[in-house]
Protein backbone atom coordinates (compact mmCIF):
# COMPACT_ATOMS: atom_id res chain seq x y z
CA UNK A 1 0.00 0.00 0.00
CA UNK A 2 1.09 3.63 -0.77
CA UNK A 3 -0.22 6.97 -0.34
CA UNK A 4 -1.15 9.19 -2.33
CA UNK A 5 1.12 12.92 -2.54
CA UNK A 6 -1.84 14.34 -4.02
CA UNK A 7 -4.80 13.15 -2.62
CA UNK A 8 -3.26 11.26 0.50
CA UNK A 9 -5.66 8.35 -0.09
CA UNK A 10 -3.95 4.76 0.40
CA UNK A 11 -4.04 2.52 -2.58
CA UNK A 12 -2.58 -0.52 -3.70
CA UNK A 13 0.77 -0.19 -5.47
CA UNK A 14 -0.97 -1.28 -8.63
CA UNK A 15 -2.65 2.09 -8.37
CA UNK A 16 -0.03 4.08 -9.06
CA UNK A 17 1.22 3.95 -13.00
CA UNK A 18 5.37 3.12 -12.97
CA UNK A 19 7.98 5.99 -12.58
CA UNK A 20 11.44 4.68 -13.49
CA UNK A 21 12.28 7.85 -11.76
CA UNK A 22 11.04 7.37 -8.00
CA UNK A 23 13.02 5.46 -5.52
CA UNK A 24 10.17 2.89 -5.71
CA UNK A 25 9.38 2.79 -9.21
CA UNK A 26 5.99 4.75 -8.91
CA UNK A 27 4.80 7.69 -9.18
CA UNK A 28 4.10 9.90 -6.13
CA UNK A 29 0.29 10.26 -7.47
CA UNK A 30 -2.48 7.78 -7.62
CA UNK A 31 -3.61 7.06 -10.92
CA UNK A 32 -6.60 8.91 -10.49
CA UNK A 33 -4.88 12.05 -9.27
CA UNK A 34 -2.95 11.56 -12.54
CA UNK A 35 -5.14 11.20 -15.04
CA UNK A 36 -6.96 14.44 -13.65
CA UNK A 37 -3.35 16.61 -13.99
CA UNK A 38 -3.38 15.25 -17.65
CA UNK A 39 -6.77 15.66 -18.53
CA UNK A 40 -6.26 19.49 -17.32
CA UNK A 41 -3.07 20.21 -19.42
CA UNK A 42 -4.84 18.64 -22.45
CA UNK A 43 -7.87 20.75 -22.32
CA UNK A 44 -5.35 23.75 -21.46
CA UNK A 45 -3.64 22.80 -25.45
CA UNK A 46 -4.27 24.76 -28.05
CA UNK A 47 -7.75 23.32 -29.69
CA UNK A 48 -5.47 21.96 -32.63
CA UNK A 49 -4.37 18.76 -30.66
CA UNK A 50 -8.41 18.36 -29.35
CA UNK A 51 -9.94 18.51 -32.62
CA UNK A 52 -7.08 16.26 -34.43
CA UNK A 53 -7.30 13.48 -30.88
CA UNK A 54 -11.26 14.18 -31.61
CA UNK A 55 -10.88 13.29 -35.88
CA UNK A 56 -9.21 10.21 -35.36
CA UNK A 57 -11.44 9.01 -32.67
CA UNK A 58 -14.14 9.08 -35.15
CA UNK A 59 -12.52 8.05 -37.67
CA UNK A 60 -11.14 4.99 -36.23
CA UNK A 61 -14.33 3.83 -34.09
CA UNK A 62 -12.75 0.01 -34.02
CA UNK A 63 -9.14 0.92 -33.08
CA UNK A 64 -10.61 3.41 -30.33
CA UNK A 65 -12.55 0.37 -29.28
CA UNK A 66 -9.97 -2.19 -28.84
CA UNK A 67 -7.50 0.44 -26.89
CA UNK A 68 -10.43 1.16 -24.90
CA UNK A 69 -10.74 -2.21 -23.50
CA UNK A 70 -6.75 -2.94 -23.36
CA UNK A 71 -7.02 0.17 -21.32
CA UNK A 72 -9.99 -0.99 -18.91
CA UNK A 73 -8.12 -4.37 -18.83
CA UNK A 74 -5.06 -2.72 -17.33
CA UNK A 75 -6.85 0.33 -15.09
CA UNK A 76 -9.87 -2.01 -13.51
CA UNK A 77 -10.51 0.39 -10.99
CA UNK A 78 -10.20 3.74 -12.51
CA UNK A 79 -12.25 2.44 -15.26
CA UNK A 80 -15.47 1.17 -12.82
CA UNK A 81 -15.47 4.31 -11.23
CA UNK A 82 -15.71 6.51 -14.67
CA UNK A 83 -18.30 3.58 -15.43
CA UNK A 84 -19.82 4.40 -11.79
CA UNK A 85 -19.68 8.51 -12.10
CA UNK A 86 -20.85 8.40 -15.51
CA UNK A 87 -23.74 6.61 -14.57
CA UNK A 88 -24.56 8.79 -11.36
CA UNK A 89 -24.44 12.13 -13.97
CA UNK A 90 -26.93 10.43 -15.98
CA UNK A 91 -29.18 9.43 -12.97
CA UNK A 92 -29.26 13.41 -12.13
CA UNK A 93 -29.13 12.48 -8.24
CA UNK A 94 -26.22 14.71 -7.30
CA UNK A 95 -22.34 14.68 -8.07
CA UNK A 96 -20.31 11.44 -7.01
CA UNK A 97 -16.58 12.46 -6.85
CA UNK A 98 -14.54 10.25 -8.68
CA UNK A 99 -12.33 10.09 -6.71
CA UNK A 100 -14.76 8.88 -3.88
CA UNK A 101 -15.56 5.82 -6.02
CA UNK A 102 -12.08 5.15 -6.43
CA UNK A 103 -11.28 4.80 -3.24
CA UNK A 104 -14.31 3.21 -2.46
CA UNK A 105 -13.32 0.45 -4.38
CA UNK A 106 -9.31 0.51 -3.22
CA UNK A 107 -10.57 -0.47 -0.21
CA UNK A 108 -12.36 -2.95 -1.07
CA UNK A 109 -9.88 -5.30 -1.55
CA UNK A 110 -11.40 -6.21 -5.07
CA UNK A 111 -14.11 -7.71 -3.58
CA UNK A 112 -17.97 -7.15 -3.38
CA UNK A 113 -19.09 -6.56 -0.27
CA UNK A 114 -22.31 -8.84 -0.29
CA UNK A 115 -20.93 -11.72 -0.99
CA UNK A 116 -16.98 -12.08 -1.30
CA UNK A 117 -16.46 -12.06 -5.28
CA UNK A 118 -13.75 -11.04 -7.11
CA UNK A 119 -15.10 -11.14 -10.58
CA UNK A 120 -17.12 -8.04 -12.20
CA UNK A 121 -16.88 -5.44 -9.80
CA UNK A 122 -19.17 -2.29 -9.77
CA UNK A 123 -20.02 -0.07 -7.58
CA UNK A 124 -23.56 -0.35 -5.92
CA UNK A 125 -25.40 2.20 -3.86
CA UNK A 126 -26.61 0.77 -0.51
CA UNK A 127 -29.68 2.93 -0.43
CA UNK A 128 -30.76 2.88 -4.17
CA UNK A 129 -30.48 6.71 -5.65
CA UNK A 130 -34.31 5.97 -6.84
CA UNK A 131 -34.28 5.31 -3.41
CA UNK A 132 -33.26 8.44 -2.17
CA UNK A 133 -29.77 7.00 -1.41
CA UNK A 134 -26.73 9.91 -1.52
CA UNK A 135 -23.60 9.73 -3.19
CA UNK A 136 -21.41 10.20 -0.09
CA UNK A 137 -19.11 7.45 0.49
CA UNK A 138 -20.72 5.69 3.76
CA UNK A 139 -23.63 4.70 1.07
CA UNK A 140 -21.31 3.43 -1.47
CA UNK A 141 -19.91 -0.57 -1.86
CA UNK A 142 -17.82 -2.39 -3.98
CA UNK A 143 -20.53 -4.93 -5.29
CA UNK A 144 -20.54 -7.66 -7.96
CA UNK A 145 -22.48 -6.94 -10.92
CA UNK A 146 -24.66 -10.13 -9.90
CA UNK A 147 -25.23 -8.93 -6.33
CA UNK A 148 -25.94 -5.15 -7.85
CA UNK A 149 -28.39 -6.22 -10.24
CA UNK A 150 -30.24 -8.86 -8.11
CA UNK A 151 -30.35 -6.23 -5.14
CA UNK A 152 -31.56 -3.70 -7.72
CA UNK A 153 -33.88 -0.77 -5.51
CA UNK A 154 -34.96 -3.02 -3.11
CA UNK A 155 -34.50 -1.70 0.39
CA UNK A 156 -30.50 -3.91 1.45
CA UNK A 157 -32.25 -5.18 4.57
CA UNK A 158 -35.43 -6.89 2.55
CA UNK A 159 -32.89 -8.38 -0.04
CA UNK A 160 -30.59 -10.01 2.48
CA UNK A 161 -33.55 -11.24 4.96
CA UNK A 162 -34.53 -12.64 1.40
CA UNK A 163 -31.35 -14.51 0.95
CA UNK A 164 -29.70 -14.83 4.07
CA UNK A 165 -32.96 -15.41 6.29
CA UNK A 166 -32.65 -13.47 10.08
CA UNK A 167 -29.60 -14.59 11.56
CA UNK A 168 -27.69 -14.31 8.21
CA UNK A 169 -29.42 -10.82 8.31
CA UNK A 170 -27.98 -9.71 11.20
CA UNK A 171 -24.43 -11.17 10.15
CA UNK A 172 -24.48 -9.48 6.59
CA UNK A 173 -25.31 -6.09 7.96
CA UNK A 174 -22.39 -5.93 11.09
CA UNK A 175 -20.01 -7.47 8.33
CA UNK A 176 -21.05 -4.17 6.11
CA UNK A 177 -20.92 -2.25 8.93
CA UNK A 178 -17.43 -3.53 9.65
CA UNK A 179 -15.87 -3.08 6.08
CA UNK A 180 -17.28 0.73 6.27
CA UNK A 181 -15.32 1.08 9.31
CA UNK A 182 -12.14 -0.04 7.64
CA UNK A 183 -12.39 2.06 5.02
CA UNK A 184 -12.55 4.65 6.80
CA UNK A 185 -9.71 4.00 8.86
CA UNK A 186 -7.78 2.78 5.54
CA UNK A 187 -8.26 6.49 4.24
CA UNK A 188 -9.19 9.27 6.61
CA UNK A 189 -8.03 11.76 4.79
CA UNK A 190 -10.99 11.42 1.92
CA UNK A 191 -13.40 10.09 4.26
CA UNK A 192 -12.99 11.84 6.95
CA UNK A 193 -16.50 12.94 7.21
CA UNK A 194 -18.15 11.58 9.92
CA UNK A 195 -19.53 8.32 9.55
CA UNK A 196 -23.74 8.14 8.78
CA UNK A 197 -25.44 4.73 9.84
CA UNK A 198 -25.36 1.53 7.17
ZN1 LIG B 1 -4.55 10.62 -5.48
ZN1 LIG C 1 -21.63 -10.27 -4.83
Amino acid sequence: MKTCCRCQGLFPATEFYRRSCTSDGLSYHCKVCERRDRKASYQRTPDGAKACALRWARANPERRRIITKRWSAANPLVAIASNATRRARRSAAGRLDKRTAYLVLASANGRCAYCGATERLTLDHIDALARGGTNHWSNLVAACARCNQRKGVKPVEDWLLEREGLEGLARALLALKVTKKVMQRLNPALMGQPITEV
